[in-house]
């Protein structure tokens, strides 16, 4: 928590940063000034299963300055389908420890803390404490729920997305500007302990989610906010749905505008 409580003070970007960074800060609108904003960034990424592997990986390469992750379970054979960080030597190792250790070796400028907890309503604020921007990386819907009341609460974006199968979904919430995730989902859908997922499906939402994340923080773009992209690998599509907020949602009705 330390790090994340205190605010980063970071100047300026090393030479090799610079280096590093150079193909993307090229792009028109990025330049130094982009790069800085990702430096003094501090990200959470809930869950490194197949979502959070894919976006806490390119948050990594990116250079955002501080990455909080959080994930309780050990790696399982099952996982390696789709958990690209986690490899056939980590079986049986805390998530965490893997993809800590793997994250600081792609990137040892970024900041990298794990917590092996289970995020619950008792620890889920002091979990996000300081946290610019979260990444929803989990599987069943109780705990996003969770997250994005906390969300809601702290006046935190909260990057959603969803797979099964071939299929993905992606929204960026906005509190106070936005639907939220109960805006759009009321009741929470059944909790299936197993469910179909190509490896690919997660890849892909993880890297928009990454995208989402770097173009909220740099201000660069326009996101993902009011409308929900819908990714179907079967057909190769990628369709948008309009959301509206809810002026009854039980979570974001007494939210006022930011
Ligand atoms: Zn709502």
């Amino acid at each position: 928590m330390s790090v994340m409580k205190k605010k980063l003070h970071v100047a300026t970007l090393k030479p090799a940063e610079l280096k590093r960074y150079n193909r993307q800060m090229i792009i028109p609108s990025f330049g130094k000034q982009a790069q800085l904003k990702l430096k003094r960034a501090r990200v959470v990424v809930a869950g490194v299963g197949g979502l959070g592997s894919s976006s806490s990986i390119y948050l990594t390469v990116a250079g955002v300055g501080y990455l909080r992750i959080i994930d309780e379970q050990l790696v399982e054979l099952t996982n390696l389908n789709r958990q690209v960080l986690h490899w056939e030597a980590d079986i049986d190792r805390s998530k965490i420890e893997s993809a800590v250790e793997k994250l600081r070796a792609i990137n040892p400028n970024v900041k990298v803390e794990g917590e092996q907890k289970r995020i619950t309503r008792e620890n889920v604020d002091e979990l996000l404490r300081g946290a610019d921007i979260v990444i929803d990386g989990m599987d069943n819907y109780p705990t996003r729920f969770l997250l994005n009341e906390a969300c809601v609460r702290l006046g935190i974006p909260f990057i959603h997305a969803a797979v099964e199968g071939l299929v993905g979904q992606l929204v960026t919430i906005v509190p106070g500007k936005s639907p939220c995730l109960r805006c759009f989902i009321p009741k929470e859908p059944p909790t299936r302990p197993v469910f179909p997922v190509l490896g690919a499906t997660p890849g892909v939402m993880g890297c928009l989610q990454a995208m989402e994340a770097i173009k909220l923080i740099t201000k660069i773009g326009k996101p993902l906010v009011g409308r929900m992209l819908v990714f179907n690998g079967k057909d190769m599509s990628f369709d948008e749905i309009k959301l509206e907020r809810n002026l009854n949602c039980p979570v974001c009705r007494r939210r006022k505008e930011m």
